[in-house]
């Protein structure tokens, strides 16, 4: 029990850290040639934020957000997602007064109480993207292309991007009634959170992962069908905009979101690979959200990303992750008066940008050298009673076994070489 993790929480071994540290770089790489800043927001936010934005009647806030009460008495939730602490400190911060738009990324951990299955945990990553304050559909546009860029410079290669529209506070009232009156002869088949749905927010019922659930909504209204001038206007911008950039996309009337602050444009990247996990990447406009929140209407578009899900689309793809980087030197010595020349040498080393390690178990000579070759070091520096008598360090290279002397304050160099 103490030493197994928390059921739905994985740790990141050294062994898989690199995977990690490589699309960390490439998101915030492409995040900055897109004009996107990093923002870090806290790990947990008061509950009612998340119970205002993500919605009160959302599968995250029902029954899978990490809730307690603090010492204080004060209900607060480990985030389950980005968008509503980084809509938060858009407002505490009044970036709104800041030249529009606001464009804000993220990597992020979250909570959800959720089944563990592959790619889906109870703590898990996102990276995020957000952009506040821009009406105009070529934002929509921008973060997802911004998705795409990043999905393909991984080398993910087989997503596929599915656009829809989920309408607005307008035109959303007479979808859900034609939804309610399609579904109503139904209901009763449907799963069991579906038939709450269908009274709290039957939007939701396009969204559940019930095979028979699935079946029963085929043929369903569709809210492209339903849409206001003012959306329908919006989408065929949206689809112009990605036909501008070269994207690919399908329109998928199904694609609704988990989320209750949505508007107009919603996404996914989809995927076949990672089995019923398929969604690594999914978005959507929220006009609402920050007015919802008691700020100033500012309308936003954005996307959360599964890390997981990304990596183990890459391992599914075959995508190539570049190695870490190998250990330069291994710095072997005889003796204490060699240890201390070895001590002083590994410093200056390091100093100069390389990666030195030594031997901090008291080897025999021979055993340093099997451990040299287990770090996978390019080249051994070997100090023993000749080299602090010549001034000299042998330097092996690693891969041909060649030795030479090398006077000690050369060695740095002959290591660049
Ligand atoms: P799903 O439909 O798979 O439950 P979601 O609609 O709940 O996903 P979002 O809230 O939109 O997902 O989160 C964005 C992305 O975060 C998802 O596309 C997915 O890649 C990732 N994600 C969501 N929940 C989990 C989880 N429990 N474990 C791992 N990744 C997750
Ligand atoms: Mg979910």
């Amino acid at each position: 029990m103490l030493t197994n993790a928390p059921k739905g929480t994985k740790d990141i071994l050294p062994s898989q850290a690199h995977k990690w540290q490589y699309v960390e770089k490439k998101f915030g790489e492409i995040c900055a040639k897109y004009g996107f800043s990093e923002i870090r927001t806290p790990v947990f936010e008061h509950t009612e934020l998340f119970a205002r934005s993500v919605g009160d009647t959302s599968d995250i806030v029902q029954k899978q957000m990490y809730t307690f009460q603090d010492y204080a008495g004060r209900s607060i939730t480990l985030r389950p997602e980005g968008t509503a602490g980084v809509a938060r400190a858009f407002i505490e911060h009044k970036m709104y007064a800041e030249t529009l738009p606001v464009k804000l990324r993220y990597g992020i951990s979250c909570f959800r109480y959720e089944k563990p299955q592959s790619g889906r945990l109870r703590a898990f990553h996102q990276f995020g993207a957000e952009v506040f304050g821009a009406d105009s559909m070529i934002a929509d546009a921008e973060v997802i292309a911004l998705a795409d860029d990043f999905l393909r410079s991984l080398g993910v290669t087989d997503t596929e991007l599915r656009v829809n529209s989920i309408g607005c506070p307008n035109c959303r009232d007479g979808y859900r009634h034609a939804l309610k009156a399609f579904l109503g002869s139904k209901r009763d088949e449907l799963c069991d959170t579906c038939k709450i749905r269908y009274e709290k927010n039957p939007l939701r019922i396009l969204d559940c992962k019930s095979p028979r659930c699935a079946e029963l909504t085929v043929g369903a209204p569709r809210m492209l069908d339903h849409l206001c001038d003012e959306c329908e206007t919006a989408f065929a911008d949206l689809t112009a905009n990605l036909d501008a950039s070269g994207i690919a996309y399908t329109v998928d009337p199904g694609i609704v979101r988990g989320l209750d602050y949505y508007t107009k444009t919603a996404f996914e990247f989809v995927t076949h690979r990672v089995g019923a996990q398929d969604t690594v990447c999914g978005g959507g406009r929220y006009d609402h959200l920050t007015e919802e929140l008691g700020g100033p209407s500012i309308p936003g578009v954005g996307f959360g990303l599964g890390i997981e899900r990304l990596l183990l689309l890459m391992d599914n793809c075959g995508a190539e992750i570049p190695a870490p980087p190998a250990t330069d030197a291994f710095v072997a010595f005889i003796g204490q008066e060699a240890k201390a020349e070895a001590l002083r040498l590994l410093r200056s080393l390091r100093a100069m940008g390389l990666s030195v390690e030594t031997d901090a178990l008291g080897r025999s000579i021979k055993n340093q050298f099997k451990y040299a070759a287990r770090l996978g070091a390019r080249f051994t520096v070997i100090i023993g009673g000749e080299e602090l008598r010549s001034g000299m360090a042998t330097v092996k290279d690693m891969e041909t076994g060649e030795q030479r002397g090398v006077e000690f304050e050369n060695v740095g160099a002959a290591l660049r070489g």
